[in-house]
């Protein structure tokens, strides 16, 4: 048995979620309100089977699961975080770490206590020296209160080389744990010949100085800001340690992320000093980017949290529609190094790819958040209200003050919006821009999805012309719904596949949307270890810094990685290209087919018992209803004599 299957098996799932939710029998099933979505009306869509350990929401959510990815999604925690919990609830112990994880802990733990030792020193300088005397002056100028600089521990570095290299080393750290954090830089010295000496010295030195910490609240590093107006830089980070990664940090996340719960919106500002200007006056569901292009990693961090997520612009940096033009046609990739912030066409397809929901929110020129927020808080609420989508914003910004009636200005303005527009994921927004667009410009929607259909490099596959084979290279059989037990061994076989050839999953989703079909996706799996692999294979997928298999075996969790390396020692026959490629689509098309089946039988016994006790709720299945068995149809139809023999490719399924 499994941790995870020994943990399911001590816990009880309804148990478990009625700390949360309020549930009432209903027949097999137990019923509530969805306590991942608002509800205009009190209508139970949360259905919780105790038989199978299982819940799902059938309204607005449409997801389900197990109790790991109940206290995932209600905690906010990843796999590993739901794990400790769990396990911990169920008196289950986790297997003892290898002797390096060990070792890796407690360097960072180390390196952890050593900085938070540097927030207490810097800190304590900048209440009590006397020559952090224009650092205080310079907070008072900038209207922040005590509580403020108490709550984000807000220091002052000494105009000195050694200071907290001395004071450092005198409690006990070495040179290396000072390096290793970033607080002491080493250079060999200029008067030595190479190689000599090496020199350590204050990174840091006569510099306000912020404490930037994890989701959890734990020290990772330092934003550091110049006192002296003739300083550079202004701004000056931590360098990239164990501990601290720019990129994968969002300034003060573990203050917001209640308040960003609770209101479901996420407002990103460049500077950290905002953030701390936003939330003493109230406004706590803020976090900056650190003064970088904001990171795909930054933006799925605030996605676990919030429904919404705006973008503070500043007039100057994203108002300019020559530089929005020239990003949106020079850039394809979304940049994650990159000195501008905004990137229209990168935000658009991480928006499809998280189902965020990505607002532009532009300040008045020349204002930063901190600025507008003191001048009238009033004004703040106002310029959140107005946030708008990242499509229309682009929009506006490209028409405003041009010539609208110049047919050369509107061909201009269609070519730059357009491709942004086809990178939106949702078809019904898709349709909504390119309406918006039509009208903004004043011509005919025909003529403007004439002018999309130009093929383009990069495109998602059109869909099937008729006549065309729908199915390309495969073949399956006519399906049977599979018994659990052949179910659980295709979940295995084809996530067996995909991990030994991640690159294939990019075929199988096309193939699936070329018939019609939503992409592979961990709902399609029962197994919950599965359903993670499959979500880590994917994450793997999306990022480039490393080969997907590589990034897959550092970010797993020591039980995923046993399954993974479980999968990957099974037994399997040698398959050739066009082999996998049918077998993929095939297993995956029985997989989505038995999800389908599963949640319909699920839906319609909710409908029948409502309907039984005279429950007028029994209604608002019927839409849900009736989506699932059209997807199902379209399954089938997948696996119809029809398909197969318009498939000039097929060949036999043994
Ligand atoms: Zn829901």
């Amino acid at each position: 048995m499994s941790v995870i299957d020994d943990i399911k098996a001590r816990i009880d799932t309804v148990e478990l979620i009625s700390q949360t939710v309020k549930l009432r029998k209903s027949g097999r099933a137990y019923m509530g309100l969805c306590p991942f979505h608002a509800h205009k009306n009190n209508t139970p869509s949360f259905a919780v089977w105790p038989d199978t350990g299982t819940w799902r929401c059938f309204g607005q959510c449409n997801e389900g699961g197990d109790i790991f990815k109940f206290v995932m999604k209600r905690d906010g925690l990843d796999f590993s975080g739901a794990l400790q919990l769990l396990a911990g609830l169920a008196g289950v112990e986790l297997k003892p770490r290898t002797p390096e994880q060990v070792a890796q802990d407690d360097h960072l733990n180390h390196l952890r206590q050593l900085l938070e030792a540097a927030a207490v020193y810097y800190h304590h300088l900048l209440r009590n020296a006397p020559q952090a005397r224009h650092a205080r002056e310079h907070l008072a100028q900038r209207g922040l209160t005590d509580k403020a600089i108490e709550m984000f521990q807000l220091g002052y570095a000494l105009d000195a080389w050694d200071a907290a290299l001395n004071y450092f080393k005198a409690k006990g750290y070495t040179t290396e744990d000072l390096l290793a954090a970033g607080l002491v830089v080493e250079k060999e010295a200029e008067d030595s010949p190479p190689s000599a000496v090496r020199r350590q010295f204050d990174r840091f030195r006569d510099r306000l100085m912020i404490p930037v910490r994890d989701e959890q609240g734990r020290m990772t590093g330092f934003q550091a800001r110049a006192l002296q107006p003739d300083v550079v830089p202004k701004f000056m980070n931590s360098p990239q340690t164990a501990l601290f990664d720019k990129g994968r940090t969002l300034f003060g996340l573990h203050l917001a992320r209640k308040p960003i719960r609770d209101s479901g919106v996420a407002v990103v500002v460049e500077g950290n000093l905002d953030v701390i200007a936003a939330h003493q006056a109230g406004f706590a569901n803020v976090v900056s980017s650190q003064g970088t292009a904001l990171t795909e990693h930054q933006l799925r961090l605030l996605k676990k949290h919030a429904k919404r997520i705006l973008l503070a612009l500043d007039a100057d940096e994203a108002g300019d529609a020559a530089t929005l033009r020239g990003l949106m046609v020079a850039r394809d990739a979304f940049d994650r190094e990159g000195e501008i912030s905004f990137d229209p066409r990168g935000l658009v397809r991480v928006e499809g790819r998280l189902g965020a929901d990505i607002r532009v929110m532009t300040l008045p020129p020349g204002l930063d958040p901190d600025d507008v927020i003191r001048r009238s808080p009033e004004e703040w609420t106002r310029l959140v209200e107005a946030a708008e989508p990242v499509v229309e914003y682009v929009i506006r910004v490209l028409t405003a003050g041009r010539n609208l009636d110049d047919p050369k200005v509107k061909a201009e303005i269609a070519d730059a919006v357009l491709p942004l527009i086809d990178d939106v994921a949702d078809p019904i927004e898709r349709e909504a821009y390119r309406q918006k667009l039509a009208r903004t410009l004043k011509v005919s929607e025909a003529v403007l999805a004439s002018r999309t259909a130009k093929p383009k490099p990069g495109k998602r596959p059109a869909p099937p012309a008729p006549g065309q084979p729908v199915l390309r290279r495969t073949a399956p059989g006519r399906a049977q719904p599979a018994t659990e037990l052949e179910a659980s061994k295709l979940e295995m076989y084809c996530l067996g596949l995909l991990l030994r050839r991640p690159e294939a999953l990019y075929q199988l989703d096309r193939d699936l949307q070329s018939l019609g079909l939503e992409k592979l996706s961990p709902d399609d799996f029962t197994d919950v270890e599965l359903q993670l692999l499959l979500q880590a294979l994917q994450l793997a997928l999306e990022q480039i810094d490393v080969e997907p298999s590589e990034h897959l075996r550092h970010n797993l969790d020591a039980v995923l990685q046993a399954r993974l390396e479980a999968l990957l020692a099974s037994e399997v026959h040698p398959v050739d290209e066009i082999k996998v490629k049918e077998d993929l689509l095939n297993a995956a098309l029985r997989l989505r087919q038995r999800a389908l089946a599963q949640r319909l039988n699920q839906l319609r016994f909710l409908a029948e018992d409502a309907r039984e006790q005279g429950d007028a709720l029994a209604e608002v299945y019927q839409p849900e209803l009736v989506r699932l068995a059209s997807e199902r149809a379209k399954v089938d139809r997948a696996f119809s004599p029809q398909a197969r023999s318009r498939n000039v490719f097929s060949k036999p399924v043994a």
